[in-house]
């Protein structure tokens, strides 16, 4: 199996290139944002509790964010594999990933970490507030707030995945196309 963690920064361009490597490699796309505003969309009491974190910019509980996740790959059996799309965004989501997998006999094949500069983050997302209308994407200071929360909880996951031989850095600069192409060209070396 493959699965692969897509990591960055909000407005990184996760969701872009998650949907070009799901269509490339036949994976699983597994976005936790995703997950997480059709729990919103559909009233549940999980969407309730999760809006009011998201609407301001913080993460989600672990336990709610991880209750999504199991819920999600239980409903996917016999695959090829996944693509983790935000989500680990904390070393206690890490940590459950490689338990949950583990017990199904699975593991990270790789971590692919795009790199993109805070000023593009920041344009990116608010040319995506105002094509998309997420209301995190539209205030300028949110935005902010997010990359932060970004740099003090999510950023040290590098450590987690270098520590485990796992950590690929790759540029998220250029076009959809360039970057499509060297995230390819690494998860085919995987
Ligand atoms: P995203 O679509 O990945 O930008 O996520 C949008 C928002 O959903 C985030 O700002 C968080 O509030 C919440 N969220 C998504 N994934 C996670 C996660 N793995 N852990 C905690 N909160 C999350």
């Amino acid at each position: 199996m493959l699965n692969l963690i897509l990591f960055g920064a909000p407005g990184a361009g996760k969701g872009t290139q998650a949907e070009l490597l799901i269509k490339t490699f036949g994976l699983i796309h597994i976005s936790t944002g995703e997950l997480l505003r059709a729990e919103i969309k559909n009233g549940t009491e999980l969407g309730k509790k999760a809006k009011k974190f998201m609407d301001n910019g913080n993460l989600v509980p672990d336990e709610l964010v991880i209750d999504v996740i199991k819920n999600k790959l239980n409903s996917c059996q016999n695959v090829k594999g996944f693509v983790f799309d935000g989500f680990p965004r904390t070393v206690a989501q890490a940590e459950a990933l490689d338990e949950l997998l583990c017990k199904n006999c699975m593991s990270i094949s790789g971590m692919l970490s795009l790199e993109v500069e805070k000023q593009e983050l920041i344009r990116r997302l608010i040319g995506r507030g105002l094509k998309y209308g997420r209301i995190d994407d539209q205030e300028q200071s949110v935005i902010e707030y997010r990359i932060n929360v970004y740099n003090e909880k999510t950023l040290p996951l590098i450590e987690y995945y270098k520590k485990q031989g796992k950590h690929y850095g790759i540029s998220g600069k250029g076009s959809i196309q360039d970057i499509a192409d060297r995230l390819k060209a690494v998860v085919e070396k995987l």
